[in-house]
């Protein structure tokens, strides 16, 4: 495709980045750099009564954070700006008036009670509650007498009966509107801001998007809008309504059943790379099963083709795995500034460890993490003495000899200068063959002895890491504590 390829994310700032706006925001951009498009940042803050202070700096604080650079928008400018819709109000006002000239739109001077009474008899009568068109019969004098008089008034979209509105989707195919069930939009409100339909017609035109990509919620306020640029004599951009987003029970994905901010993720410790990967399979796949992503190689695969209809289910499960996977993809190098950062918020961090330490402990436990903490908070024995020894594996490994041989292993742990991995492994296992008795005998007490858990990575590593002195102090410390426990 060519470079007349231009798509938006078009969000409105309320507050935080939604994982569905994250979604949308996502799509966008990678059919825009697959096509070698542009990607645009629009922010729709045309509705002032849901004006939150910060809203935007926050939205592209997270853009940046995931990676999702625009070409176009707010904060990098760009040849169609302003992006801001608060800034381009008088555009909204002069296509309203094309509109009311072509006899498309007309002003309404309602005032809200009667709009509530109507409301009320509509919906006695079971009608769908719909505007009736009252003043579009006004003379043309009639509707200057009532501007002059400064009578407020909204501009509605004049929506004729009975026609068929087609909306054309990539995704969804071809979906037919009757405009009966159409109620006369209104693009301009009484404080004189244009409500989304308008802004977000006469911005995509001006701005050129080729494409409108965003969620399956938009899709009946489409046919509203194929009217605005049929009226307006402007040519459709291809629509693309991505499905809704689910909870596990398959109800509409909400703030109530978990975190739908994406800052909130960030919070947890979710890797970028993580939640870009799980959000992008979100209603898309490569047409395999192959569910590890890289940003790179989903702008290499992504195509719109490839975004299914039905609703995509919401699965913090698979998040969490993604999430252990690109720990795993990172090396320990490139993991360290994230652990280091878990840790000096940690109560360890007065330990003053150094970056070789805690390099052994992320190579030990890359395998077994799902979260950066986990390389502090699920093996703790590396930072303190355990405080407590696990009871199952107490009576299930310490037996009555067991104080003995450890004794015996101490003693020989005591002589060894240094010891690397094979040398605690060479010691334990001649140990174990002098003393007659499996290695095993020796490996689990020792492991209950300097972790006080049963389970972790390999008791060699584990003896390495913690260092000689150490895990000479935590055995005895152990044959104190557990002698006395037992007796
Ligand atoms: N401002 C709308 C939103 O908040 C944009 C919808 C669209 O992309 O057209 O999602």
């Amino acid at each position: 495709m060519s470079e007349n390829i231009r798509v938006r994310f078009a969000p409105s700032p309320t507050g935080y980045l939604h994982v569905g706006g994250l979604r949308t925001a996502l799509f966008n951009y990678l059919f825009a750099r697959k096509n070698k498009g542009k990607f645009i940042l629009r922010i729709e803050d045309t509705d002032r009564s849901r004006y939150v202070e910060g809203a935007v700096e926050n939205l592209i604080e997270t853009l940046k954070w995931v990676g999702l650079d625009y070409d176009e928008g707010p904060d990098v400018g760009g040849e169609f700006g302003p992006y801001f819709q608060s800034q381009r109000l008088e555009l909204y006002h002069k296509y309203a008036k094309e509109l009311i000239d072509k006899g498309y739109a007309y002003y309404a001077f309602d005032t809200p009670e009667r709009l509530k009474q109507l409301r009320e008899e509509q919906l006695k009568k079971k009608l769908q509650p719909k505007y009736d068109k009252r003043d579009l019969y006004l003379s043309k004098e009639e509707v200057k007498k009532k501007l002059e008089a400064g009578e407020p008034y909204v501009i509605r979209l004049n929506v004729p009966p009975s026609e068929k509105v087609i909306v054309t989707d990539v995704i969804r195919g071809t979906v037919e509107f009757n405009t009966d069930i159409i109620d006369d939009q209104i693009l301009i409100k009484s404080d004189g801001y244009p409500t989304y339909h308008l802004a977000n017609v006469v911005d995509d035109h001006l701005m050129k998007i080729s494409h409108v990509i965003r969620g399956e919620e938009w899709l009946p306020s489409t046919p509203k809008h194929v009217l605005l640029y049929k009226y307006l004599g402007w040519e459709l951009p291809v629509f693309a309504h991505l499905p809704l987003l689910l909870n596990p029970d398959r109800s509409k994905l909400s703030k109530r059943q978990g975190d739908v901010a994406v800052e909130d993720y960030k919070a947890k410790g979710y890797l970028k790379e993580a939640l870009i990967n799980f959000v992008a399979l979100l209603g898309w796949n490569a047409g395999d099963d192959k569910e590890f992503y890289l940003m790179d190689e989903l702008i290499e695969k992504f195509s719109l083709e490839g975004v299914n209809k039905a609703g995509a289910v919401f699965n913090i499960e698979k998040l969490n795995w993604l999430n252990g996977e690109h720990i795993r993809f990172k090396s320990a190098e490139e993991l360290l500034p994230l652990v280091k950062e878990e840790y000096e918020k940690s109560e360890y961090a007065n330990l003053n460890l150094s970056d070789e330490y805690l390099l052994k402990i992320i190579n030990a436990m890359k395998e077994r993490v799902e979260f950066v903490k986990d390389f502090i908070y699920t093996c703790k024995y590396f930072y303190e003495a355990p405080k407590e020894y696990d009871e199952n594996v107490l009576r299930k490994r310490w037996k009555a000899d067991t104080p003995e041989h450890l004794k015996t292993l101490l003693d020989e742990f005591k002589k060894l200068e240094n010891p690397a991995k094979e040398d605690f492994e060479q010691t334990l296992r001649a140990t174990a063959e002098k003393l007659g008795i499996g290695a095993g005998k020796l490996i689990h007490p020792v492991r209950l002895a300097v972790s006080g858990v049963g389970k972790g990575p390999g008791v060699f590593d584990l003896l390495y890491i913690i260092g000689k002195d150490e895990v000479i102090r935590r055995i005895e410390t152990a044959l104190e504590k557990i002698k006395t426990e037992e007796n």
